[in-house]
């Protein structure tokens, strides 16, 4: 019965894209990013001042996620 198959991969994937879309909305940057001047093509780096790790944002915009509580 492959569309079984289909039918979970289908759930699967909407409840991951659900849950993966919502969860930037939930924390939504809760980080003090500064920019740090450095950049690669169109990724900027930015320094959080709030718990003092660093990120990439592109083309000028700060990062979308903090790193921490990522267990780094
Ligand atoms: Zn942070």
């Amino acid at each position: 019965m492959p569309i079984l198959i289909v039918l979970t991969l289908l759930v699967a994937a909407a409840i991951w894209f659900w849950s993966g879309s919502r969860v930037p909305s939930v924390r939504r940057n809760p980080c003090d990013w500064q920019p740090t001047g450095f950049r690669t093509g169109p990724m900027h780096e930015f320094n959080c001042a709030h718990c003092g790790i660093k990120g990439f944002g592109k083309d000028g915009k700060v990062p979308t996620v903090c790193k921490r509580g990522l267990g780094r």
